[in-house]
């Protein structure tokens, strides 16, 4: 039932760098399209493409001019050439920021990460944040700013733009939510850089706490009691009971886009993020920290909901790609939702995450093919029984291969990511992943290696010992390829520094394999 008072207090909601620039995060349109059906007239800013944008070189040569490049981006005219020469130029720049950031950050402990981001030290966006945002937040008087951390990559600039904000106007209240935030708080909660700069923090799922703290604010009361909330009193942090499915996933409204400049993304087709559940239905993962978050919890979004959203998104926007940011789509959803696509005769294609399920028949396959499917994204970790049961995938070697091949024939396109170092994991297990790799070329569409990371709170944190760990150093977490994790010895298998360089050699091998030169 929508409320029809405005409510007068204003609230900005931003996504801070460093994050994707290939379509929006989903938060800030999932948030303010619930805050908006609660009477309140959010602003949203995705501050990580705007800070994208302000660290595009202007060029001599005018091709690299930032003006020209969102001009032909935005040219709804020049969707062929014009456009997709735009595109990859800025898609050049932002990775090779987005490495040199990288590089700049990996193995800083998080200690470091918030310290660097309270004092901007050398910070490329400085003149960005204090010129125009900082301005820009003082213009529009908020009582409440929110800031989205979703990903480890804007922990820096989400502190620093909170630091920024609290030194110009310290009335305002600062929230920061996301999984991230919600993932380290505890590590956090004792910095004094969190308690300088973060009034509060929304763990879990937003809509529901954001709309209560909002409330309060406006009312003048205590955060005191409201679920999934912790907040900062006497000079600590103190968390609230949390409650891990608040909300009905088929009562929230279809995100809400609107303050977005939706063309000036970098994905090669025009693509909005959704997602039709909470939690992962599989949910059995070692070395998962989703796992962990949501406590089992899984809620499910109806299909046919999720295909009206994707039927509004089109109406508003014209958007006809969609990505499901779902942690993993079960066989019987996808099975519903294309479906639901077909029956509705809504031309739109989309992609997700997915397991190797048995589930996965060709028949399923050519199904979803049909219902608009064109990317799987599956988390393969391993080609190597023992270690895929030691992370307890609950996936069978050779279903592995089939479904690839079958996904192909039905013309779905494959992206594979997969896991070395896994603790006891030894060099001839991980060469038989790259065997798989270099024997599938010709089926998947592309593939990642990760070294492996062993985050706080997964099950391997908790039981070291069952997964042939020796030791963990557990002073501070580190940063590893931008995740936070421990280092760690095993008592077998490849050490972190083996892992590392084997992850660096099984891309080589397969890339090279790829071009033919294998
Ligand atoms: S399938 Fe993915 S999200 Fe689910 S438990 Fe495993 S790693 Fe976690």
């Amino acid at each position: 039932m929508p409320h029809f008072r405005i409510h007068l207090m204003r609230v900005v909601l931003l996504y801070p760098p460093i994050s994707n620039v290939r379509y929006p995060y989903l938060s800030l349109p999932s948030l303010s399209a619930f805050l908006a059906r609660e009477g309140y007239e959010p602003v949203v800013r995705d501050v990580n493409l705007e800070a994208f944008y302000h660290l595009v070189p202007p060029s001599e040569s005018g091709e690299m001019d930032p003006h020209a490049l969102q001009e032909a981006l935005m040219d709804q005219g020049a969707r062929g050439k014009r456009r997709e020469r735009a595109r990859r130029i800025l898609m050049k720049t932002y990775l090779t920021y987005y490495k040199g950031f990288e590089a700049e950050t990996s193995r800083a402990s998080l200690g470091d990460t918030l310290r660097a981001g309270m004092e901007g030290r050398g910070d490329r966006f400085e003149s960005y944040y204090t010129e125009h945002l900082i301005p820009w937040i003082l213009r529009t008087d908020p009582a409440f700013v929110g800031l989205s951390i979703a990903y480890p990559t804007q922990m820096i600039h989400g502190f620093r733009i909170a630091s920024l904000i609290r030194r110009a106007n310290p009335r305002i209240h600062i929230c920061m939510g996301g999984p991230t935030i919600t993932k380290l708080v505890d590590d956090v909660a004792h910095h004094d850089e969190l308690l300088n700069v973060v009034d509060s923090v929304i763990l879990l799922h937003g809509e529901l706490p954001l709309v209560r703290v909002v409330e309060a604010m406006r009312d003048g009361s205590s955060l005191e009691g409201i679920p999934n909330v912790a907040f900062k009193r006497e000079g600590r942090f103190f968390r609230n009971p949390v409650s891990f499915s608040p909300i009905d996933m088929n009562s929230l409204p279809t995100p809400d886009f609107k303050g977005f400049p939706l063309r000036l993304y970098l994905s090669k087709d025009f693509t909005l993020p959704l997602i039709s559940s909470r939690g992962c239905y599989w949910n059995r993962c070692t070395f998962c920290t989703y796992r962990e978050l949501y406590k089992g919890a899984f809620q499910q979004r109806d299909a046919a909901l999720v295909v009206e959203d994707m039927a509004k998104l089109h109406r508003e926007h014209g958007c006809s790609h969609f990505r499901l940011m779902d942690d993993a789509c079960s066989p019987a959803f996808l099975r519903s939702l294309a479906r639901e696509i077909i029956r509705s005769g809504l031309r739109v294609a989309w992609s997700c995450f997915a397991r190797f399920e048995r589930g996965f028949t060709g028949d399923l396959l050519r199904l979803l093919a049909r219902g608009g499917c064109k990317r799987l994204m599956f988390g393969l970790e391993s080609h190597n029984q023992r270690i895929l049961d030691l992370m307890r995938k609950g996936v069978r070697v050779e279903e592995i291969g089939r479904i690839v091949g079958q996904c192909h024939e039905a013309g779905i396109e494959t992206r594979l990511m997969c896991m070395v170092g896994f603790p006891t994991e030894t060099r001839s297990e991980a060469l038989e992943t790259m065997r798989f790799l270099i024997d599938y070329r010709d089926k998947y569409t592309s593939f990642a290696v990760q070294p492996f990371n062993l985050e706080g709170g997964t099950e391997i944190d908790r039981h070291p010992d069952r997964f042939g760990i020796s030791k963990v150093y557990r002073e501070d977490r580190v940063s590893h390829g931008l995740r936070y994790g421990y280092r760690f010895e095993t008592r077998s298998g490849m050490g972190m520094e083996e892992a590392a360089r084997m992850g660096e050699y099984i891309t080589r091998k397969v890339r090279e394999a790829a071009r033919g030169s294998v």
